[in-house]
């Protein structure tokens, strides 16, 4: 059974002259539009309760699990304006399917995926207005599905009551002026999660654990940290939030196999399946980082790029760790493979191009 969603429209909602304000200069993250959608799910009950109303505040019981015990999972994607003004995202089966995977590690309840389309397309509908135009630069509508644990009970147990929940906010590119190659801290010290864990899980404990060591690589100078496998830190596993991948000279396209601490990235699967377009040969398999250090230098490695829905596509630049660093073979602004596949995404993703793949889904 599907569920049915009652909607309560913002009666006061941003201003138009605002709203165009934050559109013509979003930034990331900081500003939500007038609506969010929330369902409540009951041990016993299932699904209840949805509904699109204004956006607002939450209250909880102080007692909520996720305060506690963090049972917390979320997704994140994007709403694109085509240039027929009708507004589509990526491949959001796949953002439904993966935030049921990690319902089912965090032991959460599972969202049908009907309701998970639906719940987009009803605040995308709603917040129309603050998707940015087409052509105007790479701007989107960022979507941000979440569902925590919210019954009131200080004692280890999954919650018997959970909230599902998504907000929305305009986010501009994160570059300005074409993507500039990152510089990358090898995090040594620290792991983002380890083996039996919630690395293949998109919850936001896996972040918490990050920080840190993010933010030794910012001492070091560096935009982002590269984590490595936690057992034998021989490995390369991703970066904080995104996927990493190996332009290689033999003509194949290199990213570190699915092992159980890697967030299997919707971005990663579809450059993995784009890589034939580029004429090379897509390897999934272990990248031991001696390997990385070795080949940027030897020339064995040709290009290196993070991936992932908010950067889609991001040149990697100087390798650093303790004791060295590795050059980069980035240039300006990534090398041929890395810029051929933004735009490819990119071109898909904006309508500029054949829905060739069937990989976009109007939601308006
Ligand atoms: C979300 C995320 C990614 C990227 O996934 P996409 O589906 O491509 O956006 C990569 N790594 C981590 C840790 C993530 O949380």
């Amino acid at each position: 059974m599907t569920l049915s969603f009652t909607r309560t429209a913002n009666t006061s909602p941003t201003s138009e002259e605002r709203r165009a304000e934050i559109l013509a200069n979003p930034g990331f993250g900081s500003h939500m539009t007038d609506h969010m959608v929330t369902a409540t799910w009951r041990q016993g009950e299932g699904w209840i309760d949805a509904a699109l109303e204004p956006y607002g505040d939450i209250t909880m019981s102080p007692a909520a699990s996720v305060l506690h015990y963090a049972q917390e999972i979320f997704e994140g994607l994007k709403a694109y304006r085509h240039e027929d003004g009708s507004i589509w995202s990526f491949r959001p089966d796949k953002n439904a399917e993966r935030l049921n995977a990690s319902a089912r590690r965090m032991v959460l309840p599972e969202l049908p995926v009907e309701d998970f389309l639906t719940s987009l397309r009803l605040i995308v509908e709603a917040d129309q207005e603050w998707v940015p135009a087409f052509g105007d630069g790479e701007k989107s509508l960022y979507l941000r599905p979440f569902m925590y644990g919210s019954a009131a009970f200080i004692g280890l147990r999954p919650s018997t009551e959970v909230k599902y929940s998504v907000i929305a906010s305009p986010a501009a590119s994160i570059f300005t002026g074409g993507p500039k190659p990152i510089t990358l801290w090898v995090a040594e010290k620290y792991a983002r999660a380890g083996a039996g864990g919630t690395g293949a899980a998109k919850c936001g404990g896996n972040y918490a654990s990050a920080l840190a060591g993010q933010i030794e690589g910012a001492e070091h100078g560096c935009d982002q940290s590269v984590f490595l496998d936690s057992s034998t830190h021989t490995y390369v596993d991703e970066l904080g939030g995104m996927n990493v991948f190996f332009v290689m000279k033999d003509g194949t396209l290199v990213t570190p196999e699915l092992t159980g601490t890697i967030l299997p990235g919707i971005t990663r699967l579809s450059v993995l399946e784009l890589a034939p377009e580029f004429g090379l040969t897509p390897v999934e398999r272990r990248v031991p980082i001696a390997e990385w250090k070795d080949g940027v230098a030897s020339g064995d490695i040709l290009e290196v790029f993070a991936c992932g829905t908010a950067a889609i596509i991001t040149p990697i630049g100087e390798l650093r760790w303790d004791g060295g660093t590795a050059p980069s073979t980035a240039g300006e602004g990534g090398g041929e493979v890395t810029r051929g596949l933004r735009e490819r995404l990119l071109s898909m993703q904006q309508g500029r191009t054949d829905n060739t793949y069937g990989w976009m889904h109007q939601l308006v």
